[in-house]
């Protein structure tokens, strides 16, 4: 037994012996202390791995996301408002405007005038409620033309058989027969 322990006692200054000089002739520092290495079973959780892999999977979820393109910097309100008020966006010069030749008020050009409308329009609804009140109920107009007359008008040859709407006011000047 004695023997024994001698051989491995010898053994191990020889292999230390031996490690000190690969170091020195390694270049490495002689007096390093040897890292402890231990075969641990895989129960301990192994962080370091999943430390590594999680930025591996990252850009895979990322490129799964559609990024929209975010501002970086919010924008002045001057330079908000110059966008806003460029020459592009006012409101265009309108050169073709006009006054109405019937009433006076100002119209487009090749457009009808909006205040003779809204007068005929009127005029037009009172002369159809004069003839719902005639008929007296829907689906009962006759087959024959509608002629309407104003005060102090006369049906005229070709109007006998037709219809006739009595008004009783004046024909106005802008309601053309
Ligand atoms: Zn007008």
């Amino acid at each position: 037994m004695l023997n024994l322990a001698a051989l491995v006692h010898s053994l191990r200054c020889s292999l230390l012996h031996i490690e000190s000089r690969l170091l020195q002739a390694a270049g490495l520092d002689r007096h390093l202390a040897p890292v402890l290495a231990v075969n641990c079973p895989s129960l301990l959780p192994q962080v370091d791995q999943e430390e590594q892999q999680s930025p591996e999977e990252s850009p895979d979820l990322l490129d799964s996301i559609l990024w929209m393109a975010a501002p970086k910097k919010r924008r002045t309100i001057e330079v908000n408002r110059t966008r806003r008020r460029a020459d592009s966006k006012l409101i265009k010069l309108k050169t073709n405007i006009e006054p109405c030749p019937e009433c006076g008020h100002l119209k487009q050009k090749h457009s009808l005038c909006g205040f003779c409308y809204a007068k005929v329009c009127k005029e037009t609804g009172l002369i159809r409620h004069q003839i719902q009140a005639m008929e007296g109920g829907p689906l009962r107009a006759p087959t024959v033309e509608t002629v309407v007359l104003y005060e102090g008008e006369t049906p005229s040859q070709q109007d006998k058989d037709k219809r006739i709407v009595e008004r009783a006011r004046k024909r106005p000047s802008w309601f053309s027969y």
